[in-house]
This record gives C-alpha cells, sequence and structure tokens, in this order.
C-alpha cells in the first residue's frame, strides 16, 4: 500500500491486488482481540484507502504463484501480466511442525483471528460461571499464552486486565481476578529484541498484573484443554500462540533463495537475482541490515521498503539505475497494559507511563483514516479513565454454537 501510494505522481498505471478487501494496522489487532477496540477501528477498505489516487485500480484476488519468466501473476481465477511486479504478501503464524496445534492455539494476525480469540477468551468466563467443579473451573480460569515477544506480551497484559479490571464485578459464582495467566517463551527471556533494562521493566509490570511469566520453558504439546511443558501438564481451555512466524507461501514460487523461514533473499535494491523487475519487500523480504542481521519483520521496514520499491520503479520509468534500499530504524516499542509500555529510540529508553504515552502517539499516528484515530483515541480514554473495556463484551455466538 505505501509502495501504491508513493507511485502517486509516477507515470505507471498501478494494480494493487489483495485477497481481503481491508488493510488493518496490525499492532493493534490485539487490542480487537482483548475487546477494547472494535474491527472498524483498526481496518479500512483498501479502495477507499486509495480513491483518490487515479492511477490505481484496487483488485480483490488470491494470488496463488508469481511465474517471473512468463512475467505473469496467476490467481486463483486468472492470470495478470506485469511490467514491474512488487510482492507483498507478508507472512503468518508457524507451529514449527506442529500444524495440529493450530486449532487448539490460534494464533493473532486478521480480524477473524482476532475475534476468535476474543470469542474464546470470553466464552470460558461464561463456562466458568456455570461450571460447579473447582478442578475443571480452574481449567477455564487458566489463559495460557505461548510466545514472549511483544504480542505475547501485549497478550497477556490484556488478558490480565480483562480479569482484574474489566470483568472484576461481573460474575456471581466465581472471582473473575483468580484467573491465571501464564506466558511462556522458550528462550531465556521475553522480549529478546528490547535491550536488558526494557526487558526487566516489562517482566516487572506483567507481574505486577499478575501474570505467570516463564521463560526456558519449550512447549512439547498442546491438546484440547492442555499445554505440555515437557514433564509439566497445565490445564487451560484457552490457548493463544504467539510464537513463530512463516513467510506468505507465494515468496517460494519466485523461484530464488529464501531464508529458513520462506523469506525471499533480496538484493541490496531489493529486486530477485535476475529479475530486476521483481520487487519483494516488507515480511516476506529477507534483507541484510547494516549489523549484517536480517531486518525485522516491523511495519517501519515494510513502510520503508514499499517507499523504496517505488522510487526505484520511478527511476526504471526514468531510465535511471536503481539505488540500494538503506534502513532507517526509527525505534522499537511494546505495551503490557492499560498505563505501561516499553519504548526503545536506541538514543532514548522509555518505560512505564511515559512509554506507554509514546507508545500512543506513535500508534494514534500511524492508524490510517481520521475518523480511526478519533474513536481509536476516545475508546482509550473511556478505557483509561473507567477501567472498562470500550466495547461490550460479547460473545458472538448463541449458546447452541457455544456448546458444541
Ligand atoms: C499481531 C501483530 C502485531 C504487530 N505489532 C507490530 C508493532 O507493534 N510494530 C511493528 O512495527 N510491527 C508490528 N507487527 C508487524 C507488522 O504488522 C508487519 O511487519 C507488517 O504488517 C508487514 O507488512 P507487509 O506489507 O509485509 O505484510 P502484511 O501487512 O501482512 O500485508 C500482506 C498483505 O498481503 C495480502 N496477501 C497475503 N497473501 C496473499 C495472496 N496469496 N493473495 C493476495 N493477497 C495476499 C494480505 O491480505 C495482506 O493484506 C505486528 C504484526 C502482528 C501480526
Amino acid at each position: 500500500m505505501y509502495a501504491a501510494r508513493a507511485l502517486r505522481d509516477v507515470d505507471v498505471q498501478v494494480t494493487l491486488l489483495d485477497r481481503r478487501n481491508h488493510h488493518v494496522f496490525q499492532p493493534l489487532l490485539y487490542q480487537v482481540a482483548s475487546a477494547a477496540l472494535s474491527p472498524g477501528d483498526i481496518a479500512s477498505p483498501i479502495r477507499w484507502i486509495l480513491r483518490r489516487q487515479k492511477n490505481v485500480e484496487v483488485l480483490l484476488a488470491d494470488v496463488q504463484r508469481v511465474d517471473p519468466a512468463r512475467k505473469v501473476v496467476i490467481l486463483a481465477d486468472g492470470e495478470i501480466a506485469y511490467d514491474l511486479l512488487v510482492l507483498a504478501a507478508g507472512a503468518t503464524h508457524a507451529y514449527f511442525g506442529h500444524d495440529d496445534w493450530q486449532v487448539m492455539a490460534p494464533g493473532l494476525k486478521t480480524l477473524e483471528d482476532a475475534l476468535e480469540i476474543r470469542r474464546r477468551v470470553l466464552l470460558a468466563y461464561e463456562r466458568a460461571e456455570r461450571e460447579n467443579d473447582p478442578v475443571r473451573r480452574a481449567g477455564l480460569l487458566t489463559f495460557v499464552v505461548i510466545g514472549g515477544g511483544p504480542t505475547g506480551v501485549e497478550l497477556a497484559g490484556a488478558l490480565a486486565e480483562i480479569s482484574r479490571q474489566s470483568l472484576a464485578r461481573d460474575f456471581r459464582h466465581f472471582d473473575p481476578s483468580s484467573a491465571r495467566i501464564i506466558l511462556i517463551e522458550a528462550g531465556p527471556t521475553i522480549l529478546s529484541t528490547f535491550p536488558d533494562t526494557l526487558r526487566e521493566a516489562a517482566r516487572k509490570d506483567l507481574q505486577k498484573l499478575g501474570v505467570d511469566v516463564r521463560t526456558g520453558k519449550a512447549v512439547t504439546g498442546v491438546a484440547n484443554g492442555r499445554v505440555d511443558l515437557g514433564n509439566e501438564s497445565i490445564a487451560a481451555a484457552t490457548v493463544l500462540w504467539a510464537a513463530g512466524v512463516a513467510a506468505s507461501p507465494v515468496g517460494v514460487t519466485l523461484g530464488v533463495p529464501t531464508d529458513r523461514v520462506g523469506r525471499v533473499i533480496v538484493q541490496p535494491d531489493l529486486t530477485i537475482p535476475g529479475h530486476p523487475d521483481v520487487f519483494v519487500i516488507g515480511d516476506l523480504a529477507s534483507f541484510t541490515g547494516a549489523n549484517g542481521k536480517p531486518l525485522p519483520g516491523v511495519a517501519q521496514v515494510a513502510i520503508q521498503m514499499g517507499r523504496h520499491a517505488a522510487e526505484n520503479i520511478r527511476r526504471a520509468v526514468d531510465h535511471q539505475p536503481y539505488r540500494p534500499f538503506v534502513y532507517k530504524d526509527l525505534g522499537n516499542m511494546a505495551t503490557i497494559g492499560r498505563a505501561s509500555a516499553i519504548a526503545d529510540f536506541g538514543w532514548l529508553r522509555l518505560k512505564g507511563w511515559i512509554g506507554w504515552l509514546a507508545w500512543l502517539f506513535v500508534h494514534i499516528l500511524n492508524l490510517i483514516g481520521f475518523r480511526n484515530r478519533l474513536v481509536v483515541l476516545v475508546q482509550w480514554a473511556w478505557a483509561y479513565f473507567s477501567y472498562q473495556r470500550a466495547i461490550r463484551l460479547i460473545t458472538g455466538r448463541d449458546q447452541r454454537e457455544t456448546a458444541a
């Protein structure tokens, strides 16, 4: 989308293909999952976003593969030819060879995922209200989040807030604040991409919220109502996955080298070897940064790559050589709860309330659409001062469907 926008004044005809009709601001998906925001607050129709740009057409299309030799994109229902291609199909969750865990432990990538997670969480509380067996009730009130990166930390913090604040007075047969929220990370630390001081601050804030943070614990099994950590087994009705990513399978169809998670290894100008007419960008691209490591799968990388690919396309139109991509690191952030976040800008490190204000500012700024910004700001203000979710905590299905 940023590449398409940056081509506004270039003499090209842009066709933007996506299998969804909307753009989602993924950094706030966990707020939809935790009922702090509605889907429409963080998503906008792609054709609405680009409505004023005359040289763009937007087509709903499911891309199956690319044939760089014939210069065509093969769709589920046809083909589209191109002169220059920008491939930005992103990434999805990976279950490290345990795809069967997906049903029990959904990941968070789309609006549907967020709504499914919200449904499971709220249903667990509803079922607990009617459960007389204390052991089964404890299982219903145990929420496990697997993966201690920013998404896992944000989800765990939000789950703790739901139990300790939003639902605190809503049930008669149990105390919602007795719910256990367990965050499991296989590595030695949560938020491994942040400096030590910020990680430690985040861990303390999570613990203050009542999250049981377990590091150095690899999940060995996920079954219905249970998570295994080697010899230990945790009974948990709700298990959420925030542990691994895999690149879109469209990448490998280019027939060029990919990395361990299927990301296409791109050249310094973001094209692929042997095909100067194909750019691969964002989460689907593996690009070695100045520190010799691949750039992370974050929005800033995708946005800057999108703009750079567009700039190189402009240069191709003007018969000028491509320029290499240089990433400008603008910082790294993660939020832990209602008024706590960490932010690492390199020259400045923030935590706690100040970190949260920085987080809030950056996220409002990057939301697309004035309406979304305003609505989200009002809902956050409401949630901040009232300790309540702005959204009604409804499950979305009736008792007959949920009993199944
Ligand atoms: C829960 C979550 C939280 C995140 N939080 C942050 C954060 O706080 N900060 C940050 O910087 N980054 C965050 N990220 C990462 C950030 O969202 C991504 O790095 C960024 O969206 C990558 O952009 P992209 O364009 O490469 O891919 P995407 O944004 O994933 O876009 C890919 C697009 O391609 C479409 N598509 C995929 N396959 C096909 C196909 N076969 N045919 C047609 N269309 C297809 C999809 O529908 C989608 O619209 C988060 C990601 C997630 C999932």
